[in-house]
């Protein structure tokens, strides 16, 4: 059975002094919550004291981003390694703002992908269409070229570890949600993608999010679709007591 994983993603916003007070609500609200995984994707700057809050919970910690070489004359970069040492566990790679404004290529982002796993990190794979993409029926197209290049060179033991989550860029910050039925043909397009490559029983273990504007009251109605396995959530997840009606919805 695949995992249900609801993971917030906080981009550029938390100091550490708000991210260790958003966790310690959280770890409270979030103790004895069953049969989800939880996640926070912090900024570098807060990831460690990220690690330290949340110990002992049923909290794990992300990266937003990472550089795929270990160490090396990459200024302003973050290795596997570095993450690795202070206990984060998952990291967020493709984000369609890192696609969008830092040029990330699928090959560059399937080398993250690598090193990754290489390094014991869950990777969470970013993918989706942008509205005129979708408008101009190239959907399917887009994400499977975003997969097949973002996994490429995996085994089926590799791509078992890997989750997939899926971002209509159209819907992410805008208040507009792919409807439940919208967002499952497209997962379903995506385990079909996934089967092709990985074969029906790795496929059938992946967990694929769904991501844009999720919110408390959306959350159920998605998360109860039989491919949304899970979420990534943006806005919502800023706030412990807004976050945990989303994590609820899934647990
Ligand atoms: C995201 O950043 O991945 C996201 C889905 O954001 P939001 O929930 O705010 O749309």
């Amino acid at each position: 059975m695949r995992k249900t994983i609801i993971a917030g993603n906080w981009k550029m916003n938390k100091t550490v002094a708000e991210t260790k007070a958003t966790l310690s609500e959280l770890k409270e609200l979030t103790n004895g919550v069953e049969g989800v995984e939880i996640v926070i994707g912090a900024p570098f700057t807060a990831l460690e004291s990220a690690v330290k809050t949340v110990e002992g919970s049923n909290v794990a910690i992300a990266a937003q981003n990472m550089h795929p070489k270990d160490s090396g004359a990459y200024t302003g970069e973050i290795s596997p390694v570095m993450l690795k040492e202070i206990g984060v566990k998952y990291v967020i790679l493709g984000h369609s703002e890192r696609r969008e404004y830092f040029h990330e290529s699928n090959a560059f982002i399937n080398e993250k992908v690598k090193a990754a796993l290489a390094h014991d990190l869950i990777p969470i794979l970013c993918i989706g269409e942008k509205l005129e993409e979708r408008e101009s029926g190239k959907t399917s197209e887009v994400n499977e070229k975003q997969i097949r290049e973002g996994l490429a060179g995996l085994t089926p033991e590799e791509a078992v570890k890997v989750v997939v989550a899926y971002e209509p860029v159209w819907a992410i910050g805008t208040g507009k949600t792919a409807t439940p039925e919208m967002a499952e043909e497209t997962h379903k397009e995506i385990r079909d993608v996934l089967i092709a490559m990985f074969g029906a029983e790795a496929a059938s273990e992946m967990t694929i999010q769904y991501g844009g504007s999720m919110n408390a009251k959306n959350a159920a109605e998605l998360l109860a679709m039989e491919n949304i396995d899970g979420g990534l959530v943006g806005g919502a997840s800023l706030d412990a007591p807004t976050f945990i009606q989303v994590i609820k919805a899934g647990a």
